[in-house]
């Protein structure tokens, strides 16, 4: 007995992985007999859907791989709020060659003036484009390192690290960093270097790093391979947040400073 029609082409469908189609085949077919499609038209409409599809559960994927801590996108980003940031430059980056090429891309700047959220805009446009992103902060990737190292895996952590197309390190700098952390992340950092992209965001200043990793001389190797091929954008200003607190009237101007002292300290 020969199988029924629409059974015999579900199982053609399901076995040529054409999900998209076969879920919505009625109504697909329907509303190319509404458009009057011809044959020709008919199967690039079905293709165009199953394409479609296809993309946005890749780009599903790349983001749940990414583990972003939040959600934030470029077109969140207020950019007449924030005149130290270039929307060209931003654009341009959006656009991935930095990636392509393995350069690295720093985000410097006070707490507050959206060093994260285009790290995370930034690393939602590679998932877009089809980089491979994983997003760390610098404390869970130091203590994953020193763990490792501990246990005699570190080998493994730093190719799990090495890995992806773009690694995002947030927040360098804001914790004091462990002894023997700058080696680890000097390892990290070669391992990577010119293979894959690191965007770092960081509220000190790359004169401060000697400080930050507790070790001049490593501080040193590390951003002589950062900076090698780099991107570095410094944002100045108030804070995002307390701008919006202050034009609301919440709190008075001369607060602000203050306020930022204690978030940094
Ligand atoms: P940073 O990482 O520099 O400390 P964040 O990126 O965490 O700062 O920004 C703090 C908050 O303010 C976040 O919720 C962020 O989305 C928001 N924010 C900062 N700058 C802007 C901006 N220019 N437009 C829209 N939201 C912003
Ligand atoms: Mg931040």
């Amino acid at each position: 007995m020969t199988m029924p029609e629409t059974e015999r082409l579900d199982a053609m469908l399901t076995r040529l992985k054409l999900t998209a189609i076969r879920e919505r085949l009625d109504t697909l077919l329907d509303e190319a007999a509404r458009r009057e499609l011809t044959l020709r038209e008919t199967l690039a409409y079905l293709c165009e859907q199953e394409v479609a599809h296809k993309e946005q559960r890749r780009i599903q994927m790349g983001l749940s791989i990414a583990r972003f801590p939040f959600l934030r996108t470029l077109e969140g980003f207020d950019f007449s709020a924030q005149p130290a940031v270039d929307p060209g430059q931003i654009r341009e980056l959006a656009c991935g060659r930095w990636i392509a090429n393995g350069d690295a891309l720093l985000l410097l700047g006070p707490p507050g003036v959206g060093k994260s959220h285009l790290a995370v805009a930034l690393g939602r446009e590679a998932v877009k484009a089809g980089y491979s992103v994983l997003f760390t902060t610098a404390t869970a990737l130091i203590t994953q390192l020193v763990q490792a190292h501990a246990n005699g895996v570190l080998e493994e952590r730093l190719r799990h690290f090495a890995k992806p197309k773009l690694l995002i390190i947030d927040e360098l700098g804001y914790l004091p960093l462990e002894p023997g952390a700058a080696n680890l992340f000097f390892q990290l950092v070669t391992r990577r270097y010119e293979r894959g992209s690191l965007l770092v965001t960081s509220n000190r200043a790359v004169s401060e790093w000697g400080e930050v990793f507790g070790d001049a001389v490593v501080a040193t190797a590390i951003l002589d391979r950062l900076l090698h091929h780099s991107h570095v954008i410094t944002i100045r200003g108030d804070s995002y947040r307390l701008r919006a607190k202050r034009k609301a009237g919440l709190i008075k101007p001369d607060s602000i400073h203050h306020q930022e002292q204690v978030v940094r300290g």
